[in-house]
């Protein structure tokens, strides 16, 4: 009977799988859409993280697209992720992470300050993360920033505060025009942790998305390796099992905010 189960689940599986694969293929190859034209457009993307090895955890499917076409990616990072280690080491990890990524070194911008503890129970003041992603962004230009959204994929406080920041910038009324603010999706923990096979819901859901082919995921997974203090058999089964290694889901940081309108 159990054994009967068990063949009728793989029955149905098996091809769920096959068919899920074929559309990652397809999706990270061939790209359309109205809001995929616009993003086509886009000159320079502003990653801003809390700290080193968010870059390559959560947002390369959205660096590789841009790295692919020859645009412009920068990142900043707001916390030197001291929380147990040093400074310096993870630092030079990040520069190194970025370097495979594809992002120049003058590129990469990480903060440090005390104001931005890497701390998963500190909550960040959203005006002074707002201050310095204003700053940031009058020297730089970019057409376009990402950031984490309320849940911050994790739930890590530190990444939350960004997209906090990131919102007061724009309820205000005192982000530059002419840029347009996203935030990476945060999914449920099924959705989360299956791989390509989450990708044709997401690409039903929405159409603002990157997805990456097989060997720019296999680079996100060589630039997460360059984060050595970071390397742990939870990590490693995350860069295994997490969609976010594959594909970045996009949401406005204020709705209505963004182009096309
Ligand atoms: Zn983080």
């Amino acid at each position: 009977m159990l054994w009967g189960v068990f063949l009728h689940f793989l029955s149905v599986f098996i091809p769920f799988v096959c068919i899920s694969f074929l559309i990652y293929l397809l999706l990270s190859h061939f790209k359309s859409g109205a809001w995929r034209k616009q993003a086509d457009k886009w000159q320079h993307l502003l990653v801003v993280t809390a700290h080193p090895d968010d870059e390559c955890m959560f947002f390369s499917p959205s660096i590789f697209d841009f790295i692919r076409r020859q645009k412009h990616v920068s990142v900043l990072c707001l916390s030197d992720g001291t929380y147990m280690q040093l400074a310096d080491t993870r630092k030079k990890e990040l520069y190194d992470s970025c370097r495979i990524l594809g992002i120049q070194e003058n590129n990469v911008q990480l903060v440090g300050d005390s104001c931005f503890p890497d701390d998963p129970s500190r909550i960040w003041n959203e005006e002074l993360v707002a201050r310095i992603i204003l700053k940031h962004l009058l020297i730089i230009k970019p057409d376009v920033v990402l950031t984490f959204d309320q849940y911050g994929i994790s739930g890590h406080n530190n990444h939350c505060s960004i997209y906090y920041g990131c919102r007061k910038l724009l309820q205000d009324g005192r982000a530059p025009s002419g840029i347009n603010f996203y935030s990476l999706e945060t999914t449920n923990i099924l959705r989360k942790y299956v791989s390509f096979l989450d990708i044709p819901l997401s690409t039903v859901l929405t159409s603002k998305c990157y997805i990456s082919t097989i060997s720019a995921a296999i680079r996100a997974v060589r630039a997460m390796c360059a984060h050595s203090t970071q390397i742990t058999w939870y990590r490693i089964a995350y860069l295994m099992f997490s969609r976010y290694m594959l594909i970045n889901t996009l949401v406005d940081v204020l709705p209505g905010i963004n182009m096309p309108r």
